[in-house]
């Protein structure tokens, strides 16, 4: 079975681009992947999506006949396409000798993915029938001071959780902002804790300095990579994160999850 690769990351973080570039990269060195769009509510896609859930549902006239703003909408239109996803992955199937990956795109808004039942249903049901990977997609120069890097980490670190999927961080837009400072802080916390420190942020030192044993172990447990969706930097790095992922998937998670059935 093609590997699965769910993009999940803040709104803004680069989901979008990154399929795009993901699949122009697959595309020419001739391992075309299958795409998946789960974003009810973007309005132009810079890719083509095999299946997209605009043709299934229009997230406007759901907000029109429940009287629900956007947010609502945006959760009813993936509820009322979650309920067909088994079509969905018979679709994926059928492609499923021909195509190198399928390439998942998730809403902007990462919460309406994340927090939601369907999101889970989506993720275990793909899950369940392909090594699949989540790749948290970082907004690298949004989150280069330690406050907004940390409570980017604690999401993805609650995202790891909840999935228990073999898990990836992309630190995105290196074209804009080099990753360095991320890796540096996510392999020597003494350097992070000097940063804190630089900025006296007393109750950000306090609240690291009680934290950094939890963030260690997160850290330790996960793969990081930079690319630039823009430039197509770092895909070669990406994909060989990729493979690590789908061996953990194939050794860890596989065999508890038929423990359980
Ligand atoms: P999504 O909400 O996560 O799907 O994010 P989008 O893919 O729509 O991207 C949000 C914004 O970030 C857009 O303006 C993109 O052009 C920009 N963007 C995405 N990837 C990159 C990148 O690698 N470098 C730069 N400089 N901008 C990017
Ligand atoms: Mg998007």
């Amino acid at each position: 079975q093609p590997a699965a690769l769910i993009l999940i990351g803040m709104a803004g973080s680069g989901k979008t681009t990154l399929m795009q570039r993901l699949n122009a990269h697959l595309h020419s060195i001739g391992r075309p992947p299958y795409t998946l769009n789960l974003d009810p509510a973007v309005a132009e896609l810079p890719y083509t999506a095999n299946i997209d859930i605009r043709d299934t549902v229009n997230y406007k006239e759901v907000m029109k006949q429940y009287n629900m703003g956007p947010n609502g909408g945006i959760l009813t239109a993936l509820n009322l396409f979650t309920t067909k996803f088994d079509q969905v992955l018979g679709f994926v199937e059928k492609r499923a000798d021909q195509v190198s990956h399928v390439l998942v795109d998730t809403p902007g808004q990462i919460e309406i993915f994340t927090w939601s039942a369907s999101g889970a249903i989506i993720t275990e049901a793909i899950a369940s029938s392909h090594p699949t990977v989540v790749l948290y997609v970082v907004d690298t120069p949004r989150c280069s001071s330690p406050a907004t890097f940390m409570s980017n980490m604690l999401y993805a670190c609650s995202i790891l959780y909840k999935t228990r999927l073999p898990f990836m961080l992309v630190f995105n837009k290196t074209d804009a902002q080099p990753h360095d400072f991320a890796i540096e802080w996510m392999t020597d916390f003494e350097a992070f804790q000097r940063d804190v420190h630089q900025r006296d942020d007393t109750y950000m030192a306090s609240l690291t300095g009680s934290m950094s044993l939890m963030l260690e172990e997160f850290y330790n447990c996960l793969r990081a990579v930079g690319v630039s969706a823009v430039t197509g930097a770092g895909m070669d790095e990406l994909f060989a994160a990729v493979d690590e992922c789908v061996k953990e998937y194939e050794t860890e998670y596989k065999p508890e999850m038929e423990r359980l059935m």
